[in-house]
């Protein structure tokens, strides 16, 4: 990337001058914070700025980065994120196995990760001796000015070891570094770390100017993928594709007719999907079935209208309100589930349940 997206100007421009030791960027999925950082590294690394503090993109410093060999660069990120993606900050994750089928696939999946040495499923967690090495990274001597720039993503995804090795770093900074945090979920960092940091709120772009960009990438439904993506314009671009989108509509027109939905069917049907996708899809669908029920509003689903205002219509808003909670736990639970047929099986007849009325009862029985 040679540029931030355009709706990263203004904050941009807030973060001119010095940045002090540590930055937390945050804000939800698909907003481009990733490439935000990693341009906010190139810039400050870069030997010859521009006026607005951007990237050169011709010194020796700038090509170092793109070629991803910066002496005074560090990305630390789950061995999963880096194994399966460049960008790093994809809406889903569907490149991940998580099913069985993975320990048949990996000997195979090994030779072709060259990033991953062992037949070992490649962690989802940033461990200790990740944040460990930094302490190498910082001694050795840089190339410019001593100044080096660590960059951690999704920070959330530190365990907690990790995230206690960090938090000493932050109490002692070392000189003339500069950590760059990113976190799609803010509320999972340690309190520590956050007060540590200078937390920067990352913008969401208006849904026009969203649709706007995604048209001029050749989205053909742009305020629809938009909708779907919750309004992140970089998982609505991801969305765009015509295998997600076909496998997500087929979804949803099963769910969206409860009278005739096979749930054992689907569940078997969807097992080896990425779960924590799938647990997405029914959120934004109950989202929009409760928030239709309330005040009439689609957010998400904007085709479907005519479906959910003929179940919203039946729907008990207290069983709702509680599945919907009950998901929110779900999606913790969703990256590892002992076994994905019977997860999905009891998520999808909780839903009927729910479009039944009796979820509530239920939930006070058990
Ligand atoms: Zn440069």
């Amino acid at each position: 990337m040679s540029n931030i997206y355009g709706w990263q100007e203004e904050v941009w421009r807030k973060l001119t001058g010095t940045l002090g030791h540590a930055l937390l960027l945050r804000g939800r999925k698909g907003l481009g914070k990733l490439a935000f950082a990693r341009y906010l590294a190139k810039s400050r690394l870069c030997e010859n700025p521009s006026v607005e503090g951007k990237a050169c993109e011709v010194c020796a410093s700038c090509h170092w980065f793109e070629q991803g060999s910066h002496p005074d660069f560090c990305l630390v990120e789950p061995e999963a994120v880096t194994a399966t993606s460049v960008s790093g900050e994809g809406a889903s994750e569907e490149g991940v196995e998580t099913g069985d089928e993975a320990e048949t696939q990996s000997l195979s999946k090994a030779v072709n990760q060259a990033t991953s040495k062992s037949t070992k499923k490649p962690s989802r967690q940033i461990s200790i001796s990740q944040i460990r090495e930094l302490g190498d990274f910082v001694n050795i001597t840089s190339h410019q000015n001593g100044y080096k720039i660590i960059l951690i993503h999704p920070a959330e995804t530190m365990n907690p070891a990790a995230a206690n090795a960090l938090l000493k770093n932050l109490e002692e900074p070392p000189l003339q570094t500069l950590f760059i945090l990113v976190t799609h979920q803010a509320q999972y960092l340690l309190p520590t770390i956050r007060s540590r940091c200078r937390q920067i709120a990352m913008p969401v772009p208006d849904a026009a100017s969203a649709a706007l960009w995604l048209k001029q990438q050749g989205v053909k439904a742009p305020e629809r993928c938009l909708a779907s993506a919750g309004y992140s314009p970089l998982t609505a671009l991801e969305f765009a594709n015509e295998d997600y989108l076909v496998r997500h509509s087929a979804f949803i027109q099963q769910i969206s007719t409860p009278s005739s939905f096979d749930v054992l069917g689907l569940a078997e049907e969807m097992q080896k999907s990425d779960l924590v996708m799938v647990v997405s899809w029914l959120q934004k669908w109950c989202y929009d079935l409760m928030s239709f029920r309330m005040a009439q509003k689609v957010r998400y689903h904007l085709d479907m209208r005519a479906q959910i205002k003929s179940l919203a219509s039946g729907l008990d808003p207290y069983s709702m309100a509680a599945y919907l909670r009950a998901l929110d736990k779900t999606q913790q639970l969703a990256r590892h589930p002992l076994n994905p047929r019977l997860f999905l099986e009891e998520l999808l007849f909780s839903y009927v349940t729910v479009l039944s009325g009796e979820f509530r009862n239920r939930g006070k029985a058990g």
